[in-house]
């Protein structure tokens, strides 16, 4: 079995990868970019989404490219990790949130693996999968952050930030979270039928909502809250999720991604 890290903005270079090999994986859907660590008998790997100097806009990342990858190196779990803005005075910048639900509002990407014949239509009503949602929360708070649950995250196109007007409106539909990387990742993981759990770090309040947006205040915030991410990493990966929480999110995987070979990593640099 083996388990990836995918991290967003902000979140580059964790102490981990200094162990880790860079490896650039090729796939019908294109190349995708990871690296890899060998972990008391598991394959662990760590995607920055964003490449490694945030050299791809949100709106750009292959994510099929990505999950494809991961399923085909035999992946089974994802932690994902994105920077948000909040809707939510009472959720500061700074703070942890375990994602529940998203409301999609990108356009434009290529969003699904079903199609060209192979029709299917993926059941989201529980999005992120329960089991490793807990595992998060219980390794974060053993470590002493505060985590809060529950969070709505809405995925706005970008890469600009959002008018004030939308951020009303979209707290009027009960998000409280605004990014711009977590759809359709999340969607595609579910199609691959791959557990998929997203923490989302708070790095500013959303635009209208507390002090103006400063992009330098933005990568201060994500560089304080790296350390615990990487002690949180380090707990996910000699932990286990509790066995009392099952998932359904093996079953949900559609016929498009069961019949995908597994892939070789095709270069590998050091
Ligand atoms: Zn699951």
């Amino acid at each position: 079995m083996s388990i990836a890290f995918i991290s967003g903005t902000g979140l580059y270079e964790f102490s981990p990868m200094a162990q880790m090999k860079e490896k650039q994986i090729r796939t019908p859907l294109g190349v995708c970019l990871l690296y890899h660590l060998e972990h008391q008998g598991e394959d662990i790997y760590f995607l920055p989404r964003h490449g490694l100097t945030h050299s791809l806009p949100p709106h750009a990342i292959n994510y099929r490219a990505n999950i494809y990858t991961l399923h085909s190196l035999d992946v089974e779990k994802i932690y994902a990790f994105c920077a948000v803005g909040s809707m939510d005075l009472n959720i500061k910048p700074g703070s942890f949130v375990v994602l529940r639900q998203f409301i999609d509002m990108t356009w434009g990407r290529e969003h699904t693996f079903a199609g060209q014949g192979l029709v299917s239509h993926v059941d989201l009503s529980e999005p992120y999968c329960p089991s490793l949602s807990r595992q998060i929360q219980k390794c974060g708070q053993e470590l002493g952050m505060d985590i809060y649950d529950n969070g709505v995250y809405i995925c706005a196109q970008g890469p600009r930030y959002e008018t004030p007007a939308e951020i009303r409106a979209f707290a009027s539909w009960g998000a409280n979270l605004v990014g711009m990387t977590g759809v359709p990742e999340a969607q595609l993981a579910r199609e691959a039928g791959l557990c998929y759990a997203s923490l989302a770090v708070v790095s500013n309040y959303a635009a209208g909502i507390g002090d103006k947006i400063d992009e330098e205040a933005i990568f201060k915030t994500m560089k304080n809250q790296k350390s615990h991410l990487e002690k949180l990493i380090s707990r996910l990966m000699n932990s286990k999720p509790p066995v009392d929480c099952r998932c359904n999110c093996k079953e949900a995987e559609i016929d498009a991604c069961k019949k995908w070979p597994l892939v070789g990593d095709e270069g590998e640099t050091d």
